[in-house]
């Protein structure tokens, strides 16, 4: 075996051009029978790593599951791809078992899914040894360790693998990348010499957002109104605010749904298959939703809640743009979350309750963070990035550094004067003078510095404050109600004049200000493409309607994108798209063709996309009209008039291809004697119909070009 049988294979039935980073070695690895570790991030690529070997190599690939979604999500797609795959676990009654029992035997299948109950099953045995296996791939590995966020015992009988089949290889495949839980992996599955792969944790694709946690629901509501058909997940922290929060987004008119540990499992199941398949674009969910879905057009992923560390924040928002295509995320930032999850960690009292508190420092730091997100986000995973990266909120607008210290001395000053009984909102309410009764009850109204801080909007107080206890001038007592108590370094600033540098960060305002000018400037050929990608998405929507299956199942949306950019109406071009494979070329090439000549005819488009220069370009490719002609669903007659106005419009045409040269001289000599301007009618009766109309309007307009006839 070697890569260019795999590079083929990507070609032939995924319809991808290259491999993504590591895929290659990896795939190289398996050929050459070594055992592997795979550590990539969600929608990093981990499955065709075993996919195109299952596919290459001789015998079939043994793939072991934690979930059954997963494993059926995973054989719709090799199957839609043309690829002979199914699954075994306990969704199929006995005959459906028996029946890819057999096909398993026979060595009819590529891929087989199981779930590791049913490896480890008495029964399973002696067909797994009657079988021929290419390789073993044991996905989700990290379940097979204690140490993993979602241990399951199951897994660690996998051991038997390893000891049964000495010289099958066996590639194990995780998203989890901590030291203890790759050694752990390696161990427990008795893996022989493992090569191990560690790819880059970046995903580049992801746009990084953090804003201040007020007003979140009407920030979500501007979000999605700007993103309209484009479906993602809302994390809340608790229950009952996912089911509040998509009570209120029902009621504003959006369509979207609550998920939580809480539910049936009916009901569950029913949410997360309206949204896989596109029917309930939103889902407000606890963090349980996410992990056994594979859907690879979630657009984006807000965070309502700060999550308790950075291990999960990535996980959560990795599941938006697994297809590669951009996809944005945005967290929600509030002290008030910060002072409950140390509340609910210290009430936990589990043993590693300091680690647990440690992390939740970083997750704040990383909310607060006035350098790249991204850099901070990937350097906590242990890889050193030395570039900005220019996709996070700081990258594309930097904070501007000025000289704070009269702010600073106001709010301390503040702090002071209401004996450090008072936490962040309150302080910033304060000194903005708000006419609160609970400020008026307390006599807060009274000291000096309320109202000092009128003219500053409360978010960019809110930033200002936590910048300096970032700094060490003030101080949030967490274990007494978050209230903002003094440090020796405030001293220094409301006593000895010490100057502070804080940052002016863009408000949201100043943020949306910036996206409506970017989204003016979008040109014409950006709004048309936009508007054919919804074209697009809306006929898959419809094919997966009438398949049964999900939209991205028959095309992701990387591939519409592409698609609506490079508008392919030929079976070339549209091959050429990448994620566009032979079977799906077979199954869905016209109807998306069809979808994009239609949508040019309609807008009238010019080149040179236009309806002509397609079909002469076709033609100039070699192709006769009536191969056109059915390729793109047109009639023949059509094509011709196609090439003729192209033709008198300067390109360059082989007539003789078109027309015979004895039409034309007999054309020529009968031009004198006809009714101007000459329609093809008569022409028609003057060959007494032998000469179709096609050809006649070339050789007409060839005597046009060569002057011979002049149209009035
Ligand atoms: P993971 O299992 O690591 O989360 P997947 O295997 O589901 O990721 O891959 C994520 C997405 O990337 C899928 O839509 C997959 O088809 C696509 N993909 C994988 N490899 C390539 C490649 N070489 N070129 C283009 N797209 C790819
Ligand atoms: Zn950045």
């Amino acid at each position: 075996m070697d890569l260019s049988q795999a590079q083929a294979a990507l070609q032939q039935y995924f319809g991808y051009d290259s491999f993504r980073p590591m895929q290659a070695e990896i795939i190289e690895a398996v050929y050459q029978k070594k055992d592997a570790l795979v550590l990539m991030p969600t929608g990093g690529g981990k499955s065709v790593c075993f996919q195109i070997p299952a596919i290459t190599m001789l015998g079939t690939a043994l793939v072991v599951s934690p979930l059954i979604s997963l494993m059926q999500d995973q054989v719709v797609g090799l199957r839609a791809n043309g690829v002979k795959a199914a699954f075994l676990n306990s969704s199929l009654d006995a005959t459906e078992q028996q029946v890819v029992e057999d096909d398993f035997f026979q060595g009819n299948l590529d891929l087989l899914y199981v779930s590791p109950e049913k490896v480890c099953s008495e029964s399973f045995l002696p067909l797994l040894q009657r079988a021929n296996l290419a390789l073993v791939a044991i996905d989700e590995a990290h379940c097979v360790s204690a140490w993993g966020h979602d241990f399951r015992p199951e897994y660690t009988q996998l051991q038997f693998i390893k000891q049964q089949f000495k010289d099958v290889p066996v590639i194990a495949l995780t998203a989890t990348a901590d030291r203890i839980t790759r050694d752990d992996i390696i161990t427990q599955l008795k893996l022989d010499t493992p090569e191990v792969f560690l790819a880059s944790f970046d995903r580049p694709n992801l746009s990084l957002e953090v804003r201040p946690g007020q007003r979140r629901k009407e920030q979500i509501f501007q979000f999605l109104k700007q993103h309209p058909g484009d479906g993602g997940i809302v994390y809340c922290l608790s229950r009952k605010s996912t089911e509040k929060l998509a009570a209120d987004l029902v009621k504003a008119g959006f369509k979207a749904a609550s998920y939580h540990a809480g539910m049936s499992s009916q009901d569950r199941a029913k949410v997360q298959d309206q949204f896989l398949r596109d029917e309930i674009p939103i889902v407000c969910a606890t963090i349980a939703f996410g992990m056994g879905i594979d859907k690879s057009n979630v657009r984006w992923v807000i965070h309502y809640n700060l999550p308790k560390n950075l291990e999960n924040y990535y996980q959560e928002i990795g599941r938006a743009g697994r297809d590669g295509a951009p996809a944005k995320t945005m967290l929600f930032y509030s002290y008030q979350d910060v002072m409950m999850l140390t509340d609910i960690i210290q009430k936990n009292e589990s043993e590693n309750q300091e680690v647990q508190l440690a992390k939740l420092d970083r997750m704040k730091q990383y909310a607060e963070s006035l350098a790249c997100r991204r850099r901070i986000l990937l350097n906590y995973f242990n890889e050193d990035h030395q570039e900005n990266c220019g996709n996070c909120d700081i990258c594309r607008n930097p904070p501007q550094a000025f000289d704070g210290t009269v702010l600073a001395q106001k709010a301390l000053s503040a702090v002071y004067r209401l004996r450090e009984k008072v936490g962040l909102n309150l302080l910033v309410d304060i000194l903005r003078g708000s006419g609160r009764k609970e400020i008026r009850d307390l006599g807060y109204d009274q000291i000096k510095t309320f109202g000092a801080g009128r003219d500053i909007p409360a978010s960019a107080w809110l930033s200002y404050l936590s910048q300096l206890i970032n700094l060490g001038f003030l101080e949030v007592a967490y274990d007494h109600y978050g209230v903002l108590r003094l440090t020796p370094a405030s001293q220094r600033v409301l006593f000895e004049a010490e100057k502070v540098e804080l940052v002016r960060i863009a408000t949201l305002k100043e943020r949306r200000e910036k996206e409506k000018v970017q989204l003016k400037t979008k040109t014409k050929a950006d709004r048309l493409r936009d508007e054919l990608f919804e074209v697009l998405r809306a006929l898959r929507r419809k094919l997966a309607q009438q398949k049964g299956v999900p939209p991205y199942i028959i095309f992701s949306d990387a591939t519409l994108e592409e698609m609506a950019a490079a508008k392919p109406v030929s079976d070339a071009e549209m091959r050429a798209i990448s994620g566009v494979g032979d079977r799906k070329l077979q199954l869905y090439g016209d109807s998306f063709m069809k979808a994009i000549l239609d949508y040019q005819a309609e807008h009238g488009n010019a080149k040179p996309g236009s309806t002509q220069k397609i079909s002469y370009e076709l033609f100039q490719q070699g192709k006769s009209v009536e191969e056109i002609a059915t390729q793109r669903g047109i009639q023949a007659n059509t094509i011709y008039s196609h090439l003729a106005s192209c033709y008198l419009n300067g390109e360059d045409l082989d007539v003789q291809l078109l027309v015979s040269e004895e039409t034309i001289d007999a054309m020529t000599k009968a031009i004198p004697y006809l009714e101007k301007p000459i329609r093809l009618k008569a022409l028609y009766e003057m060959f007494d119909g032998n000469i179709d109309y096609g050809p006649l309007r070339i050789a007409l307009a060839h005597l046009q070009k060569t002057g011979i006839y002049k149209e009035a």
